[in-house]
């Protein structure tokens, strides 16, 4: 199975352009669509599950026009919007049992069997009886991922799912995640790039709507090797340091900013070089994305 998404554009009634001349193929396995808010990622996710509509451009799934075969579309679909909304006063069991219902799969014994395998798939199924009003952010995600499940889908759609779990849940739906990666396009968006790096074979970076780097993350990671020089410095100098070098992110290391800097060559006095990381990548895109100059000379 293969997404192909061509030319795909989307402008909202007050001129935000979320969407501009999207183009991505996306094979099989874990995809992450990397941005940072207001990037168009949920736009793009929507757009994909057939819940809205683009201005121009097409999505083919396999042999399906998601644009126009939307009904088709749905059965091979699993979406997990960024806020699965659930009934609070009822239990996991009760509410899977009813959106299997809701999925046409109408007979009692196969539904029972289903709703079991998958609460026991998401590790829910001890707190089966217990409502979802109850249940911590992680576990709601799980559930959310048993519900997208209920069709054996063939595309899922995962927007911004690990925002506000602890380590051990995100740990949790990670190993899910890839899980379904093995049989499916299963497509992960997301602001956090280590989700990414963790999880996905391939990746593209959106921004302003616009795809600034599509490919293989490691592949990426090995164009910024030996580019990357870190310095500590003193907060008040981060402004002229970001005049005068290619600054493509500072962080606070004990109260105190390192920056990173992408350069061929030792940018100057008191730099070291670093391995490379995601990071540096998405940073050094979105960086010369706003500075409108090449992410990287090669
Ligand atoms: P992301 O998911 O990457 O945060 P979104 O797709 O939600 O990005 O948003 C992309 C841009 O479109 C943002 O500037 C956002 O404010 C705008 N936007 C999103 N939805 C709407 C809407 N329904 N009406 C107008 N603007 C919108």
């Amino acid at each position: 199975m293969k997404l192909q998404i061509s030319n795909l554009s989307k402008t909202y009634p007050n001129g935000t352009r979320a969407l501009d001349h999207v183009n991505l193929e996306i094979q099989t396995g874990m995809f992450g669509l990397l941005g940072p808010n207001g990037a168009g990622k949920s736009t793009l996710m929507r757009t994909l599950a057939t819940l809205q509509m683009p201005d121009t451009g097409s999505i083919q799934l396999g042999g399906l026009n998601v644009l126009t075969q939307k009904k088709e579309v749905r059965q091979i679909l699993g979406y997990l919007p960024q806020e699965f909304g659930v009934y609070p006063k009822v239990s996991a069991e009760r509410l899977l049992d009813h959106l299997a219902v809701l999925k046409g799969i109408t007979d009692k014994s196969s539904r029972k069997k289903l709703v079991q395998a998958l609460l026991e798939k998401t590790n829910l199924y001890d707190v089966r009886k217990k409502n979802l009003g109850g249940f911590s952010g992680g576990m709601k995600q799980r559930f959310g991922i048993a519900q997208a499940l209920l069709t054996r889908p063939k595309l899922i759609i995962v927007d911004e799912p690990t925002a506000g779990l602890d380590p051990a849940e995100r740990n949790r739906f990670h190993n899910l995640l890839s899980e379904l990666g093995e049989e499916a396009v299963v497509i992960l968006s997301t602001h956090i790039v280590d989700d990414v790096k963790e999880l996905c074979t391939s990746m593209a970076i959106i921004n302003h709507g616009k795809i600034l780097m599509h490919g293989n993350p490691l592949e990426a990671i090995a164009e910024v090797e030996g580019k990357v020089w870190k310095k500590r410095i003193h907060k008040t100098e981060l402004a002229d340091y970001e005049k005068a070098y290619q600054v493509i992110s500072n962080m606070l290391i004990a109260g105190q900013p390192e920056i990173h800097v992408l350069s061929d060559s030792m940018p100057g006095e008191g730099f070291s070089p670093t391995e490379a990381d995601l990071e540096d990548v998405y940073f050094s895109y979105i960086h010369a994305a706003s500075t409108a100059e090449p992410a990287v000379s090669a």
